[in-house]
């Protein structure tokens, strides 16, 4: 897409402070995906937004795994993260990060809390905390820790990393506001007991920050200027504010929330895309049905559809609930220039081309991508018999059909004409092959259609895969809470078919995406196609496709 992408607040705010010279012009974002799950498109967002504006402001994006929380994460993660965000177009160059990485320093910072009387060591067991911190409407209670000595946290909190007390049994916990309208500033937990081994730092921690006090920490640490995030953190932003502060960074790296996007037809939830895979209701994290982005590429969309469509929707505070439509039309755009053109026949009719002698063979010549004439030109060998789609015939046909019928003649792709002189029946009454007339493209007859073909000596049968959508319901946040979203699955997203295609399908490179003239697009699987046994997804539909999604 060659228009300039729609401005949004958060790059004219930067814009403002580049302009003003704050933070000396630098801009410096960053990306900071937990280590607990794949990415999926509402990652994409995210991505395209802290990279794209440190692109346009010469700034740098960090890449930094936000793996404070020890029980759901994985090298696994890790490295498929990293696969995805390159895959993507996005590069952190040398800022890789992890805040495993920097529980010393934030340890650290938490002494110099305690030290400075603004935090301490709590003994309130979990649901006592919860009833102590109350309803917004009210005043929560004070923890009668709340005032122990400094000296007493500091040796406290030194035991609690010692591994000397269970887990739940004391926190650490900042001391703000117990009156603050905002939950979050009623001191909230900084640390806590956590006897889990870490996938990186191994058993060396007991007690683990939580994201409210390390995610402000990582910011700081790395000279962030313009911290990206999602609109759930909007009240959290108070407390982000109150760490840097009251640590005292300077230049204080700056909050920005705006709005997550929510696709149709889909989940974005990592949990619940984890339960689907757990639960083999789908292939994996890389089904093609799946959100994520290693599901999408596996279904064929180009990387640059994503980023058109994250330019596309744009940036802004309000929730709002995208149709999933919009990024296949998205799809369609790059692939109808991209992809080079094939034929195949999904429902075949057998037609003989009665004046072709048995034995006979000629060739015919169609372009590979008629958007792209410098592709070139492939030849299609075929003889006395060939595969059309069943639906391109009708027996008696409707006035608005155009295609093959007894007496009419239609354009075989690159292959010049055929008009349809018999019909063969079964016993049953069944239309089990039609007879035709073969005529070069240089008699130039006048027809209405061009159908597709496949040669029935040369046809190699593929395996192909087509898609529905992966829920019955556009708006799955619509579902009652006690409702279970597997109940929600769309039975027919997946329906395994067979095809036949032109022999030349069987150069197609694992993940090389290829238009199947009038039947869409359709991706060689990554894992599973092989020259002598082709295996193709479907990417998306034409426009105007015969084969309609199967939901
Ligand atoms: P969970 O699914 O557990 O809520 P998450 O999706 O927030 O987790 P993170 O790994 O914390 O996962 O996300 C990394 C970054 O991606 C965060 O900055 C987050 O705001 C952003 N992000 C996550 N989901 C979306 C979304 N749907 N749209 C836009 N940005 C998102
Ligand atoms: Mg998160």
């Amino acid at each position: 897409m060659n228009r300039a992408p729609p401005t949004h607040f958060i790059r004219e705010i930067i814009a403002a402070d580049v302009a003003a010279g704050r933070y000396g012009g630098r801009v410096v974002t960053r990306f900071p995906p937990e280590p607990n799950g794949y990415l999926h498109i509402g990652h994409a967002k995210a991505i395209c937004l802290d990279f794209g504006m440190a692109r346009e402001f010469g700034g740098r994006c960090h890449l930094r795994m936000d793996d404070t929380n020890p029980t759901k994460e994985s090298m696994e993660y890790v490295e498929a993260i990293q696969r995805d965000i390159r895959w993507l177009g996005f590069d952190w160059g040398e800022h890789l990060y992890f805040a495993a990485d920097y529980f010393d320093r934030m340890y650290e910072c938490a002494v110099r809390l305690i030290r400075m009387g603004q935090a301490y060591v709590c003994e309130l067991s979990q649901e006592q905390w919860k009833e102590y911190r109350g309803v917004p409407t009210a005043p929560g209670r004070e923890s009668p820790y709340r005032h122990r000595p400094i000296e007493e946290s500091l040796a406290l909190f030194e035991r609690m990393r010692a591994g000397e007390f269970p887990d739940g049994s004391m926190c650490l916990r900042a001391k703000i506001d117990m009156a603050s309208p905002n939950l979050h500033l009623r001191d909230p937990v900084l640390y806590r007991i956590l006897r889990v081994p870490h996938y990186r730092t191994g058993d060396r921690w007991v007690i683990y920050p939580t994201y409210d006090f390390a995610h402000p920490l990582e910011d700081a640490f790395e000279g962030v200027t313009h911290s990206l995030c999602t609109l759930e953190f909007e009240v959290h932003r108070p407390l982000y504010d109150w760490v840097i502060q009251t640590l005292g960074f300077d230049p204080p790296p700056r909050q920005y929330e705006f709005a997550r996007l929510n696709l149709s037809h889909t989940v974005m939830s990592k949990r619940k895309l984890l339960e689907l895979v757990r639960d083999g209701l789908v292939s994996g994290w890389d089904d093609p049905r799946m959100p994520t982005l290693c599901g999408m590429r596996r279904r064929g969309y180009p990387p640059e559809a994503i980023r058109n469509f994250c330019d596309l929707i744009g940036i802004t505070k309000y929730e709002s609930l995208t149709d999933i439509a919009l990024l296949e039309h998205c799809v369609r755009e790059v692939l109808n220039r991209t992809a080079p053109r094939r034929m195949a026949v999904l429902d075949p009719l057998k037609l003989i081309l009665e004046n072709v002698a048995a034995g006979e063979r000629l060739v015919a010549t169609a372009p590979n991508n008629p958007e792209r004439p410098e592709d070139g030109e492939r030849e299609i060998r075929f003889g006395r018999e060939l595969w059309i789609e069943r639906d391109d015939f009708h027996e008696n046909p409707p006035r608005d059909f155009y295609r093959l019928a007894p007496g009419r003649a239609v354009r075989l792709r690159g292959a010049g004409y055929v008009s349809c002189t018999g019909v063969n029946h079964d016993t049953d009454g069944r239309v089990v092959a039609l007879r035709g007339r073969w005529s070069p493209m240089s008699e130039r007859l006048k027809v209405k259609s061009t159908i597709h073909w496949v040669s029935v000596e040369d046809a190699v049968p593929i395996e192909v895969r087509l898609y529905g959508r992966l829920f019955r319901i556009a708006d799955l946040s619509t579902i009652p809470e006690d409702d279970d979203i597997r109940n929600w699955l769309n039975p027919d997203s997946l329906r395994v078919a067979r095809a036949l295609a032109e022999p030349s399908v069987r150069d197609t490179r694992p993940g090389e995406v290829l238009q199947f003239e009038r039947l869409g697009y359709f991706c060689a699987d990554e894992l599973d196609h092989r020259p002598e046994a082709p295996v193709f997804n479907q990417t998306v539909t034409l426009k105007d496709s015969p084969v309609a999604p199967t939901a």
